[in-house]
This record gives structure tokens, sequence and C-alpha cells, in this order.
């Protein structure tokens, strides 16, 4: 008697026909601050929302600088596909140039006319030293919540992001290795920001994670807890019957993370939308569960749902 396959193995058999991984768009920074505008509107954190859009627009414009990253190192290419493990580890390596990132973003964010203390947290990042910076983005990437500064977070995140979105694009896709640990970026090691189900050609109705850190998309099956894997009691929460926004949460681990369906909103951003949707979390909240990890635009003391 023939076996019935579960939706995951059927997508397993079929990983030859499934594309795994989206490269981060040229103009994904870009692209963000459009939706983050558009999103703004009549929001309950509009001004907080019309930031990180300015934000965003000035990671896209320090993008297009000319900047000198390391190159990829061979051998630990090479490391990564031995074992199976994601190409970098955002963790533990980076190149000094990030600060120069920084610096870039500060300035170019100094040109709009930004409300008193945002310029002051400005101001406070400009003047301070190497070691304090790299502290900070060790306490931000290692998730070190009581050594973290949430005023200053969204935006050293988004130096970080810069630099790690512009590395991981310097790599061939080829060079990623084909199965790489649960829930972690396959490129750098970090976790998804949301999911999105995407639309269109062999990627219709299939479901991808976004990283936080380097916006790469890397294939996930659905009705899976994307923090702990269980599939067993995953469960799916929405807000006023909304179709294209979802909270997809976990029993087992007691975590959520939301879910964007394309074929609803096509416009939808792994973290634009995500940012926009805070009433959700507040819902998510009530019902004891608690986010997998922050929005990189907004860091939120440790402790509160
Ligand atoms: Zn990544
Ligand atoms: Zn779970």
């Amino acid at each position: 008697m023939q076996r019935i396959l579960t939706r995951g193995e059927i997508e397993t058999l079929d990983r030859t026909s499934i594309v795994r991984l989206i490269p981060a768009d040229a103009n994904t920074f870009g692209l963000r601050a459009e939706r983050l505008t558009q999103l703004a509107k009549d929001n309950p954190i509009q001004d907080y929302l019309e930031l990180i859009a300015t934000l965003a627009a000035a990671q896209q414009t320090v993008a297009g600088q000319n900047w000198t990253l390391p190159a990829p190192d061979d051998v630990q290419l090479a490391q990564a596909q031995a074992h199976g493990m994601p190409l970098f580890n955002a963790t533990s390596e980076r190149d000094p140039v990030w600060r120069d990132m920084l610096s870039a973003l500060i300035a170019e964010l100094q040109q709009h006319p930004l409300p008193g203390p945002v310029q002051q947290i400005l101001a406070e990042l400009a003047n301070a030293d190497a070691p304090a910076l790299e502290q900070a983005a060790d306490a931000l990437l290692n998730q070190q919540d009581e050594h973290i500064n949430a005023a200053q977070a969204p935006f050293i995140m988004a130096a970080l992001q810069l630099y790690w979105t512009l590395r991981v694009q310097a790599v061939e896709l080829k060079q990623v290795p084909a199965v790489t640990p649960f829930g972690v970026c396959p490129c750098c090691g970090s976790q998804p920001v949301s999911s999105s189900v995407q639309v269109g050609g062999p990627k219709e109705q299939i479901r991808y994670a976004t990283c936080s850190l380097c916006a790469s998309q890397w294939h996930i099956v659905r009705v899976v807890c994307t923090h702990c894997e269980d599939t067993k009691t995953v469960a799916y929460h929405s807000l006023n019957e909304d179709k294209a926004i979802k909270a997809e949460s976990c029993d087992k681990c007691r975590h959520y993370r939301k879910i964007f369906y394309l074929d609803k909103d096509p416009n939808a951003d792994a973290f634009a939308d995500d940012l926009a949707s805070l009433p959700l979390d507040i819902l998510m909240g009530e019902a004891r569960f608690y986010r997998a990890n922050n929005n990189p635009y907004l860091w939120q003391p440790a402790g509160e749902p």
C-alpha cells in the first residue's frame, strides 16, 4: 500500500524545482523606504514609521556609495560547504568598514530635519569611540538585552544590515550550502524577521523567511514553527479578519512570527509590514505568545511581550 506523503516530504522530494534562496534586491532598502512611507499614513506610530522610512532611504543611498569590502574567503566558503553551515557567522566576524558605513548613514540622516531627540542620538553615535560601537554591535547581534541601548539600536542595526547585505551580495548563490541549520539564514546565520508566502512562477505559494540582517530569503516549508520547527501546535492569528498578515504561533515554544501572504497584498515587505502591524503584536502578547526576535528597527527592552 502506498503511503501518503506529508506536505514537507513532498516539498523535500521536489527540492530541485523549488527556488531555495532569493537574494536581497539591489534596491531592497529603497523598496522598504517606499513601503514604510505608504504604511505610515494613519498608522498609530506614523511618526516612527516616517523616521524609519528616512533611515531606510539613507541605507539605500549609502549602499550605492563606493565601499571596499573584504573579498570572499575561499577557505571559509569551502568549510561552510563541507560542514553545512551558513556562509558567514555574522555574530563573530566583521570588518571595521561597517563603522564607516554608520558614519555615512549618520551624515546622510543629518541632511534631514529630524526631531531634536533623534538628532541627539545621532550626535551621540557620531561621537562614540570604536570599542563602544563594537560592543554595541556585539550586544545587538547576540541579543544580549541588558547591554542594548534601545534608542541607538535601530541606527547601529541599519549600518550592520548595510554591511552584511553588501557582503552577502558579493558571494555567488551556488556557494551557499544546500543544507544549513534550521531557523537561521543560510548566508549569515541570523534569525528571520518574518516570512512571506510568495506568488509567481516556481515560487507560487512557497513560503520564504526573510533574514533580519542581510535580507536574503530562504525556503521554509509551510505550517512549521520558524523558531523551533514544531509542526503539531502551529496556529494562525489575525486582526479584523486581515488575510494578508497573520501571526504564526507555536504552543510548544510559545513564540510567534508574522507571515505575509503576497497574493493578498503583493507589496507587503518583511520589515516594513512587520513594524507597521504592532496591534497584532499586542494581541499576541495578550495571548501570552512572545516575539521570536525583535524587528531590527524597533528594539523592545527585555521582558516586554
Ligand atoms: Zn542573512
Ligand atoms: Zn515553536
